[in-house]
């Protein structure tokens, strides 16, 4: 995926608790870390998150990115992510409106809207989220603040052309990027990037 042409590794950490599914924590990433230069951005799925914060960080996270139903006060995880010298990322799932974040725009360097429920891969995108995309946009832009604006579940060459439309700067993908096996990643990762389906 480095040599095929992605700018981020998107990493999904999931505990069976916070999420459904379980994946892998700070030492698979840790080992990963050796293997790229790209920054690894890790998309925490885990709650409680505040006592593993530090973990992450020392496993060789560049962008932290939280779910606020995973504390009890996002500003204060936010700012545990800054003073450790990392991206500070919130993650809005589906049904999380973007009024969570509204107060928060000056302390955030990512915003990751959810266009499936956390949990697995392979998922439908849920259209509603595209106007989303769209309100997210117009809060970033009025801010002035440079903040990714990032989509993540269902991201294929057929809804990628409308996340980017929407105001996306960042696509998160896994089915369709590993699709066809190793031969096709660039070519996958070109299609999604082109935003032409
Ligand atoms: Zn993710």
């Amino acid at each position: 995926m480095d040599a095929a042409g992605a700018d981020y590794i998107h990493i999904d950490v999931m505990d069976g608790h916070f999420v459904p599914n379980l994946t892998i924590g700070p030492g698979v990433i840790a080992a990963l870390r050796g293997e790229t230069d790209k920054p690894f951005d890790v998309h925490l799925m885990i709650a409680p998150v505040d006592p593993f914060i530090g973990d992450f960080v020392e496993a060789g996270a560049d962008i932290i990115t939280v779910h606020p139903e995973a504390g009890p006060h996002l500003h204060r995880t936010l700012q545990s992510i800054r003073a450790l010298g990392k991206k500070a990322g919130v993650a809005l799932n589906p049904g999380t409106p973007t009024a969570v974040i509204e107060n928060l725009i000056d302390d955030l360097d990512l915003i990751l809207v959810m266009s499936v429920n956390p949990g697995f891969g392979g998922q439908v995108f849920i259209s509603s989220q595209l106007q989303k995309i769209e309100q997210l946009r117009r809060m970033i832009d009025a801010s002035g603040r440079q903040i990714d604006l990032e989509v993540d579940g269902g991201v294929d060459a057929s809804t990628a052309p409308k996340v980017i439309a929407a105001g996306a700067d960042v696509l998160v993908a896994g089915t369709a990027t590993f699709k066809g096996g190793p031969d096709h990643y660039a070519e996958n990762i070109s299609v999604l990037r082109s935003g032409e389906g």
